[in-house]
């Protein structure tokens, strides 16, 4: 068989299952997570407490956006690729950070970026 240069996203050496299996793992527990802090809401609480249990909500429904996010990018071959610039993204970065979107330099280059 001759390698082709061309070889699908989808192909390349990354382990997508792996990653899907990751990512439906996280997504199942940011859904728990939203689901107890829900009935937590319910119940009467100081004001403070309260202020914790939204900042949570947002964070867990932030990280639940980008997990459908990624498993969106699977779904079309999409994943593993720095959305800027369209080159691969590292494994390690991958590993370390499933839902991650771009590469270092592009996420450095960023306006957001904080170091
Ligand atoms: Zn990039």
């Amino acid at each position: 068989m001759v390698v082709s240069d061309q070889v699908p996203i989808g192909k390349r050496s990354l382990d997508l299952e792996w990653f899907r299996r990751e990512l439906e793992q996280e997504r199942q527990f940011r859904l728990e997570q939203l689901i107890s802090l829900s009935y937590q809401a319910e119940a009467p609480c100081s004001t403070a407490l309260g202020e914790v249990r939204a900042a949570l909500t947002a964070g867990a429904r932030r990280a639940l956006a980008e997990i459908d996010a990624a498993l969106f990018r699977l779904s079309r071959n999409t994943f593993g690729v720095c959305e800027l610039c369209g080159q691969a993204i590292p494994s390690y970065r991958l590993i370390a950070i499933p839902t991650i979107r771009l590469c270092l330099p592009c996420e450095r280059s960023q306006p957001s970026h904080q170091d």
